[in-house]
């Protein structure tokens, strides 16, 4: 077989990379070992059920409307994307309930309930953290970045105070904030690339920017049908699709990429290969002698329930997080000491709440994570997960879904070494790196594979990092690299 670019993972990443290259008039084949594509974005169908595996909340929907644009489609046409609010209900265990929603007085309101003196405090730190996105979204997120010579370019050095990266989120949050509840709501979006609140540069409180003010959406029918539009877009530009087929090598020759050797053996031939698969996964068994693995910190796993229950609990919103009582402990155990917290932050998600169609009418379909130690800190998941199961399904009981054990019909679990083994993801990592330093987030692989000519990287392993929209623009940014290095060869 002979392909100009092999793209090796069909998770979102090389998904993106596949369309933009594509688009942009290369042959191009993906191929994915499992039986689909979509990589920790997946799904579970079960007895009218239908449970999304990773990602329940799309951030920064305008990267998949430009990305359907380079492909002459649209955002519109190929998906109906509904705003959530409140983006989530937060729950503590004495029952205060607390509703971000991005009606801005609606949220002063909100805000001025739990805590009087920070509605003055929240004006600030919107002024705050527009001034980081500005800083950072056009240079640092949007190209493909070529390691310290880009983090040391003129712009990032003049905004680099404007950026905060030297306090971590939650110092920052106490000059904006007095109530401690308030500074855990905002000092969450520290997680949503991994990170931990108490040790990520304080330039990450720029995703609840993003969230606040382009939203957070719900897709209709579910977030698998992401996937389906991408595989359906890049079908249609003429990529060619091989699942259920694994890459065992990647094939070097003086220097250079010259294609990909399949498990069964095959070969296609190939002047490049853009990886969706982690780069450590690619130095320590792609690559045919194996390479060091390059360094940085996995981001925390994830705990997985889904199930599906009888009812609808007037609790739950779309996303709704119960809070555990101390969440610098938490942290402490999931990130430094690399064990499952005792008393968990547990998010659960009830798609059912705002969408019909993926739940039985008087059911719901309850996605229930719970950050966790990645396998290279705590190995121990398959004998342990059927007691923290328990654990959770108490804290979740207790903290108001009573009776939750005896209206389950249906349940699915998946734990650390799941996510590992299923998607080939270092430490079943969700998010690939985590950021918990002020550099981690610059020192990421870069997109082009700094020892051989011809293999790029995309995915939540390199730059950016993780999460739908990042991982996106990192494929689209391996792919410019890529057409980029051709045309100066040429
Ligand atoms: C439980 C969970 C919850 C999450 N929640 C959110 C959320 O709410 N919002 C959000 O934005 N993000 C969320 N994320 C993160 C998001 O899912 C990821 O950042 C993103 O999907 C990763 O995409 P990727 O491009 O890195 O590829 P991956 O999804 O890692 O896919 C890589 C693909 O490569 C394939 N592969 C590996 N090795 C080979 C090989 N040798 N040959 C062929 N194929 C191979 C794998 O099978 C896989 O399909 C969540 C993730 C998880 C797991």
């Amino acid at each position: 077989m002979n392909s100009d670019v092999v793209v090796i993972g069909g998770g979102l990443g090389g998904l993106a990379a596949a369309i933009t290259l594509a688009a942009a008039g290369r042959a191009v084949t993906l191929v994915e070992q499992l039986e689909r594509v979509g990589g920790k974005l997946n799904l579970v169908e079960v007895d009218g059920f239908s449970f999304d595996t990773g990602p329940s909340l799309l951030t920064m929907p305008w990267v998949l409307r430009e990305l359907f644009a380079t492909a002459g489609t649209s955002l519109e046409a190929e998906l109906t994307i509904e705003p959530v609010d409140p983006l989530c209900r937060y729950v503590w265990s004495d029952g205060t309930v607390f509703d971000m929603t991005p009606q801005l007085p609606q949220l002063a309101a909100e805000i001025a309930r739990l805590e009087p003196a920070d509605v003055a405090g929240f004006s600030r730190f919107l002024g705050y953290t527009a001034q980081i996105y500005d800083a950072v979204a056009e240079p640092f997120l949007a190209r493909p970045f070529r390691g310290l010579r880009d983090m040391f370019n003129q712009r990032m050095l003049r905004d680099s105070l404007r950026i905060d990266p030297l306090r971590t989120v939650d110092q920052s949050l106490r000059a904006f904030f007095r109530s401690p509840r308030l500074r855990q709501v905002f000092g969450r979006y520290a997680t949503y690339n991994g990170s931990s609140p108490f040790r990520a540069p304080a330039t990450f409180n720029l995703i609840g920017y993003v969230e606040l003010t382009q939203g957070g959406w719900h897709v209709r029918g579910g977030m698998y049908q992401i996937a389906r539009a991408l595989e359906r877009t890049a079908r249609r530009l003429g990529v060619s699709m091989l699942t259920s087929t694994a890459v065992s090598t990647i094939l070097e020759h003086d220097g250079a990429v010259t294609g990909v050797r399949l498990a069964d053996d095959r070969t296609i031939a190939a002047g490049q290969v853009v990886a969706n698969v982690d780069p450590r996964i690619v130095a320590e068994r792609l690559r045919g002698t194996p390479r060091r693995r390059p360094a940085g910190e996995l981001s925390y796993s994830g705990f997985v329930l889904m199930l599906g229950v009888r009812g609808v609990d007037p609790l739950l919103r779309h996303h709704t997080i119960f809070f555990s009582d101390d969440y610098r402990r938490e942290f402490d155990a999931i990130v430094t000491r690399g064990v499952p917290a005792d008393d968990p932050t547990v998010y659960v998600c009830a798609p059912s709440a705002s969408d019909p169609t993926v739940a039985p009418p008087g059911h719901s379909n309850l996605f229930i994570l719970v950050n966790a130690p990645h396998t290279g800190q705590y190995p121990h998941w398959p004998a342990t997960a059927a007691r923290y199961r328990d654990l959770v399904l108490d804290r979740l009981e207790r903290n108001g879904l009573p009776g939750l054990r005896q209206r389950i019909v249906v349940e699915r679990m998946l734990t650390p070494n799941d996510l590992e083994q299923r998607y080939a993801a270092p430490g079943g990592a969700i998010y690939g790196l985590a950021s918990n330093n002020p550099f981690a987030a610059f020192l990421r692989p870069p997109q082009r594979a700094p020892d051989v000519r011809g293999l790029y990287f995309a995915g939540g392993g390199t730059h950016p990092g993780g999460g739908i929209p990042l991982v996106l623009l990192s494929g689209r940014a391996a792919a410019q690299q890529l057409l980029a290095d051709a045309g100066r060869a040429r």
